[in-house]
């Protein structure tokens, strides 16, 4: 599998990223690519298209629904409507009420088929080609879910892969099951120890390293950053109990597992 971060800024967009988005491109035994989109925050759109072409992605997996995770919804839906090489169509995975949501964005409910949306169920993994999801619920204000997304490895050493993604959680027993043993987990840490955080809404950088070491993952890639937030400070407190590689997530980055 191949992932790309497309947009890493968290609770809003900022000035050199947009906001939450990651791109997974996995190839099947025909050689068919097949894409899937995590999360299409706000201002995610634009920076999507440039490395695919929105009209092959073939599934968009919504951690929760807060604008930063899921505006660009909108955006996907007319695009996929309205593009000359169109009409496109797109599975839409999220929690319950995301296709409402959609309308409320769209500011009308007349939706065409470009989105076909499917409420996320806890135990029951969905299939995209080669790609498998399971999603685990967490904790955040509003309902929300980690994933954990299996697919074929293009690694010589091994034949399967595993991309965790935190989506928005505090510290909870569905983020440490999705990082289990991941190739690579991409966990927001949108707070520091030092902050004075709220509980049940965001985990820490400090506790963040803490759930990679103890899944065993082999790469953290803390993201969700604000644009207030401190990469140096995050870094630092993330390593505390972190001993794999460890990265700041930053738009463009490209990692093959
Ligand atoms: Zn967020
Ligand atoms: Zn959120």
């Amino acid at each position: 599998m191949r992932l790309t971060v497309v947009g890493c800024s968290g609770a809003v967009p900022g000035p050199a990223s947009p906001a939450s988005c990651y791109l997974i491109e996995a190839d099947d035994a025909e050689g068919r690519t097949w894409r899937v989109v995590l999360d299409l925050g706000s201002g995610a759109f634009g920076a999507l298209q440039r490395y695919c072409d929105p009209l092959e992605v073939d599934a968009v997996a919504v951690s929760h629904l807060h604008h930063d995770h899921c505006a660009d919804l909108a955006a996907l839906h007319t695009y996929l409507s309205y593009h000359p090489d169109g009409p496109g169509e797109t599975l839409v995975y999220g929690p319950f009420g995301t296709a409402s949501r959609i309308d409320e964005l769209r500011g009308e409910g007349n939706r065409t088929r470009a989105l076909t949306m499917f409420a996320w169920q806890a135990g029951t993994p969905v299939r995209v080609g080669p790609m498998t999801i399971h999603v685990e619920s967490v904790i955040h204000p509003i309902p929300a879910y980690a994933m954990r997304i299996e697919g074929p490895s293009e690694l010589e050493s091994r034949a399967q892969a595993v991309i965790a993604y935190s989506g928005d959680t505090d510290l909870c027993a569905g983020l440490k099951k999705v990082a289990s043993n991941a190739d690579v987990f991409l966990c927001e840490a949108s707070f520091l120890d030092s902050d004075d955080a709220p509980e049940g809404m965001h985990i820490t950088a400090l506790n963040a390293g803490r759930v990679a070491q103890q899944a065993a993952c082999d790469r953290l890639i803390v993201t969700h950053l604000p644009p207030w937030g401190d990469p140096n400070a995050t870094r630092l407190e993330a390593g505390t109990h972190y001993r794999g590689t460890l990265d700041i997530a930053r738009p463009g980055m490209h990692i093959v597992v």
